[in-house]
């Protein structure tokens, strides 16, 4: 097989190690001649699976004990619907902060449910897009709870710090979640589609505190009721076993690593690495305000853009994939999620100099 390196945003790369051991297990998990995505939901053999999965996903992410964590159908935007339907009715009202596209969309989607007030969207300074500084939001004193998108995927934006608000803070991590140190206790709730960081797509893990579940409107589909997926430890009705028992293969990948404090500072590394090539290169530059860069989706775009069709055919033929920028914004995004080694963005850092040069 090939050395490629798969920068895509999502579905991402997942662990070379991890697909390894799925593909070997793949038909016969564990000798019962059978693979586990054949196993009732109901059987122990996979309630175990499952069990280990959440205890692992606690132990990487200190998840204290008042909070539980559900593994849910539906993706990053099931949630943008799931997040309203739940908690909009504590007061009908909810503050959204929008740092780019994916909480545009959130608050689109929550729209529907209730009052919904944008606190600030990002600003544009010298070219460079920052998010708006706590100083003006416009916050609301009756709001259900607080809603944001710590890692803007699509515009490589990212937030490191909590906001200081007085409701429960609900956060987006589909694009970040486990790729640094986070202090859940500071959230009411937290999710994230599976497909970025975690395993493949189907799945999305939301960690919720306990007070808050209970709240949902009586029209929340039973399979979005935080309730019922709680009282049934998910599996109210059939989960997304296999995407579910990959997710527990990769958080034992990443606690044999070391752990969430590990993984940060390859992911420090990794993209530094990348920002530092770019700032210094008068061919490639990046829009985002320096300390807002996502580690996990570079952006950048090459100062004469008749040249990008070349630079991705070019990169492609190199086993570079997926670098295009997301369609809405253009230009050039490298994922570089935790599954990506420091090798692949040296080869991809190789690659672009060798192409200004050129
Ligand atoms: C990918 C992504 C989503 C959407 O996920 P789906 O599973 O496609 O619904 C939402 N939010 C963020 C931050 C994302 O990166």
């Amino acid at each position: 097989m090939k050395t490629v390196y798969n920068f895509c945003a999502g579905p991402a790369m997942l662990p070379t190690a991890v697909m390894a051991k799925a593909q070997q297990e793949l038909v016969d998990w564990q000798g019962h001649g059978i693979s586990i995505m054949e196993f009732s939901h109901r059987d122990k053999n996979f309630v175990k699976v499952a069990q280990e999965a959440e205890q692992n996903l606690r132990d990487l992410m200190n998840i204290p004990d008042n909070y539980k964590v559900l593994f849910s159908h539906g993706g990053g935007r099931g949630q943008f619907s799931a997040v309203p339907l739940n908690l909009i009715g504590l007061t009908g009202k909810a503050d959204y902060l929008v740092t780019g596209s994916w909480s545009k969309s959130a608050v689109v989607e929550a729209k529907k449910y209730g009052e919904i007030n944008v606190v600030a969207e990002p600003t544009v300074v010298d070219g460079l897009t920052s998010i708006a500084d706590p100083s003006q939001w416009q916050l609301s004193p009756d709001a259900a709870y607080f809603h944001y998108c710590p890692n803007e995927t699509v515009d490589g934006i990212e937030m490191f710090d909590e906001p200081q608000v007085d409701v429960p803070l609900v956060a987006d991590l589909s694009s970040t979640i486990l790729s640094r140190v986070i202090d859940v206790s500071k959230y009411g709730l937290i999710y994230a589609g599976a497909q970025k960081n975690i395993g493949p797509s189907g799945l999305s893990i939301v960690i919720v505190r306990d007070d808050l579940i209970g709240h949902a409107l009586k029209t929340t589909p039973s399979i979005f009721d935080y309730q019922l997926m709680s009282d049934n430890d998910s599996m109210f009705n059939t989960p997304p076993t296999y995407a579910w028992y990959l997710a527990g293969e990769v958080f034992k990948w990443l606690k044999e690593l070391g752990g969430v404090e590990v993984i940060e500072r390859i992911n420090l590394e990794k993209s530094n690495f990348l920002y530092n090539y770019i700032d210094n290169s008068d061919f490639y530059y990046n829009k985002v305000v320096p300390k807002q860069r996502s580690r996990m989706n570079v952006t950048f775009l090459l100062r004469d853009d008749s040249l990008n069709d070349e630079f991705l055919a070019q990169a492609d033929a190199a086993g570079l994939l997926a670098l295009k920028g997301h369609r809405s914004v253009g230009g050039m995004r490298a994922s570089l999620y935790n599954a990506m080694p420091i090798a692949g963005v040296q080869a991809l850092v190789n690659f672009m100099d060798d192409f200004s040069k050129r």
